[in-house]
């Protein structure tokens, strides 16, 4: 099977509450994509992996060179104004033309392991669809205001994670149809159950946290030092 990953990494990173782009602050002495980075080129069927970067960065490539991140299964191209165009835009990557995978992976993930990738990709290739999820622990409750007017039903609640996997004939048809259609998911699978397909789940880790803010860094940083 050969995979190509996509990474979504040309976000501003607004609720971080900092200049510099989420991915590049540091967890544990590398920044955040650099663990990701190290994830998937060190998974052996992974052809390619396209990096959407902002038009503005002018740090990822000094990072990569800094950290010794030179594979040349490794490549970048520029993201859009939301995640899904910078998706977009990784899609047309000469590179991933000819794979039989299609995982789209969170640059600020960076503590999902090799084993879910893997997982995912395995299941997408059976099925055309996976996505990762975790069950959902706490009470949901439906609030208005400061009110709450309904308690939702958990048990068939599931929170999802990346990386999401697809064939590569399901995620561009999806992708296609969000654009003639003009519709924005919040992740890729979400595209794709519009576009009629069924998207398939497989256990997620979880300590794959999304980080969004210093709190959740606080908490990988944390993680990472009790496995070390
Ligand atoms: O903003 P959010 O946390 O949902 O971003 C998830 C991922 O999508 C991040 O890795 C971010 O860099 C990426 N992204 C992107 N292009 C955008 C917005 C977000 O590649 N326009």
């Amino acid at each position: 099977m050969r995979i190509g990953v996509i990474i979504p990494a040309a976000g501003f990173g607004q609720r971080f509450g900092h200049e510099l782009p989420k991915q590049y602050h540091l967890l544990d002495q590398a920044p955040i994509i650099v663990h990701t980075l190290r994830t998937v080129l060190g998974i052996d069927s992974v052809v390619s992996v396209v990096v959407a970067i902002s038009p503005s960065d002018t740090m990822f490539a000094e990072i990569c060179s800094t950290h010794h991140i030179t594979d040349p299964r490794l490549h970048a191209t520029v993201g859009g104004s939301e995640r899904q165009h910078s998706i977009m835009n990784a899609l047309n990557h000469p590179s991933i033309a000819d794979v039989d995978v299609i995982l789209v992976h969170d640059a600020v993930r960076p503590l999902a392991s090799d084993g879910l990738f893997t997982r995912v990709a395995l299941t997408a290739f059976e099925k055309g669809a996976c996505v990762p999820v975790i069950s959902v622990d706490d009470t949901i409750k439906r609030v208005e205001g400061d009110q709450v007017v309904g308690t939702v039903p958990r048990a068939d609640l599931r929170r999802v994670q990346t990386p999401q996997g697809f064939t590569p004939e399901v995620l561009r048809t999806a992708y296609e149809q969000a654009v003639a259609n003009d519709v924005l998911g919040t992740d890729d699978a979400s595209l794709v159950e519009g576009s009629g397909v069924l998207v398939y789940t497989v256990d997620g880790e979880p300590w794959n946290t999304k980080i969004t803010t210093p709190f959740d860094l606080a908490v990988a940083s944390s993680m990472l030092s009790r496995n070390s």
